[in-house]
C-alpha cells in the first residue's frame, strides 16, 4: 500500500514558503515508489507533479489539486572516479561526500540549493560551472510510456538553465552519473568553503525566494553594449543579467503585497512578509512590463509555477 497523504501544506516544502496544500502527497524514496505513485495517479486520472528540493518552485495559493510526488531517492555509490547518485540527493550534501573521498572539480556548484535531479533538469550553475560539465549519463523514467532509459549527456541538450528534461516533463530523472577528478587532501573542503562564502556575499542565501526568478536574456546589441560599458565586463554568451535590466528599469526594491524585488539582488523576488503567489505573480508581471518597455527585452521565468 502506498502511504498517500492528504491535504499536505506545500509552503514549508519550498524555499519561497508560499502556496496552499497538495490534495494528495507522496514521498518517494525508491525508483519503485516513483513508478507506483505515477501509476496510482494515472489509474485514478489525477494530475501529478514531481518536486524535490522545492528551491525553484512557486505553488499557487490554492495549492495543487492532484498528487505531488516528492522525490527523495538518496542512494549513491562511488565507483573509482565515477559517482552514481539518486535524483533526490541534496546537491551540497553529495558534493561534500565526494570531497571526503577526495573527488571533486565541481565545488563551484556548492551551495546551490536543491537536489541532484532538479539541478540536472535546469542545468544548474554558478561561477562559470554548470552541472552538465561533470555528468556522463542520466537514468530517467517516462511517465507516458513507462519506459526506463539511460541518456548520454549528448542526448539531453544541456544549455544555459535548460535541458531536454525541462522541455519534456514526462520524464522523471531517477539518477545521474558524474565523472569527478581526484583532489588533494583538504582541497575539496577548502574550495567548498570558499564558494559558499562567496555565495553568501553575492547571492543571498537565507531568504524566502526561488533564486533568480528570471533567466538572463540574450539582449539586443545596444543593450549588451550599454551593460558591458557600464560594468566593464563581457556579457557571457551574449546574455545580460536580468537583475541589471530590472534595476535599470526602475524595479529594484519594487513591492507587491508581501513580495519584493530584492534591493541587493533585484532578480530575486523575495517573500518578505507573508507574500502570496498572487503577489509574486503580480510583481513579476510588472517587472516584465517595465523591462520590455525600457529595453524591448522579454524576460522569461526560471522559477516554475505549479
Ligand atoms: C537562495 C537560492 C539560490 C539559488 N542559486 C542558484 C544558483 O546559483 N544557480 C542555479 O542554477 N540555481 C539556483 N537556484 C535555483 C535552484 O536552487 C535550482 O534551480 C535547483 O537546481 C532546483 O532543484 P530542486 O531540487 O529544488 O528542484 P524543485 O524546486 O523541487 O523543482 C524544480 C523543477 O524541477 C523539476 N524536478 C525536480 N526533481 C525532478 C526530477 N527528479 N526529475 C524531473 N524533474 C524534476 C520539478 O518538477 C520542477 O519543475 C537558487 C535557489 C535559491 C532558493
Amino acid at each position: 500500500m502506498l502511504q498517500i497523504q492528504e491535504n499536505v501544506p506545500l509552503a514549508p516544502l519550498t524555499t519561497f514558503q508560499i502556496g496552499g496544500s497538495a490534495h494528495y502527497f507522496f514521498e518517494a524514496g525508491t525508483d519503485n515508489d516513483i513508478h507506483r505513485a505515477v501509476a496510482w495517479a494515472q489509474e485514478r486520472k489525477i494530475p501529478f507533479v514531481v518536486i524535490s528540493g522545492g528551491s525553484n518552485i512557486l505553488f499557487k495559493d490554492m495549492g495543487f489539486d492532484g498528487l505531488v510526488i516528492r522525490i527523495r531517492t538518496m542512494d549513491y555509490a562511488f565507483d573509482k572516479g565515477v559517482l552514481h547518485v539518486g535524483a533526490g540527493c541534496d546537491l551540497l550534501t553529495i558534493i561534500r561526500l565526494a570531497s571526503e573521498r577526495r573527488l571533486g572539480g565541481w565545488e563551484k556548484l556548492a551551495g546551490i540549493p536543491g537536489s541532484v535531479g532538479g539541478a540536472i533538469r535546469g542545468n544548474a550553475g554558478a561561477f562559470g560551472s554548470e552541472i552538465k560539465d561533470f555528468i556522463t549519463t542520466i537514468e530517467a523514467f517516462n511517465t507516458h510510456t513507462h519506459e526506463m532509459k539511460t541518456f548520454l549527456v549528448s542526448e539531453v541538450a544541456f544549455a544555459y538553465r535548460t535541458s531536454f528534461f525541462k522541455t519534456h516533463p514526462e520524464w522523471i530523472i531517477l539518477r545521474g552519473s558524474f565523472v569527478l577528478k581526484v583532489t588533494d587532501v583538504g582541497e575539496g573542503e577548502t574550495l567548498i568553503k570558499a564558494t559558499i562564502a562567496e555565495r553568501e556575499k553575492r547571492h543571498l542565501q537565507s531568504v524566502k525566494a526561488a533564486g533568480s526568478y528570471f533567466m538572463n536574456p540574450v539582449a539586443p546589441d545596444a543593450v549588451r553594449a550599454q551593460f558591458e560599458e557600464e560594468k566593464k565586463t563581457v556579457a557571457r554568451e551574449g546574455r545580460v543579467p536580468a537583475g541589471w535590466l530590472i534595476e535599470k528599469a526602475g524595479m529594484k526594491g519594487a513591492t507587491e503585497g508581501g513580495a519584493q524585488a530584492s534591493e541587493q539582488h533585484p532578480n530575486y523576488i523575495i517573500n518578505t512578509d507573508n507574500a502570496t503567489a498572487v503577489d509574486v505573480l503580480a510583481l513579476a508581471e510588472r517587472i516584465k512590463l517595465a523591462v520590455k518597455e525600457k529595453f524591448g527585452v522579454t524576460l522569461q521565468e526560471e522559477a516554475v509555477r505549479m
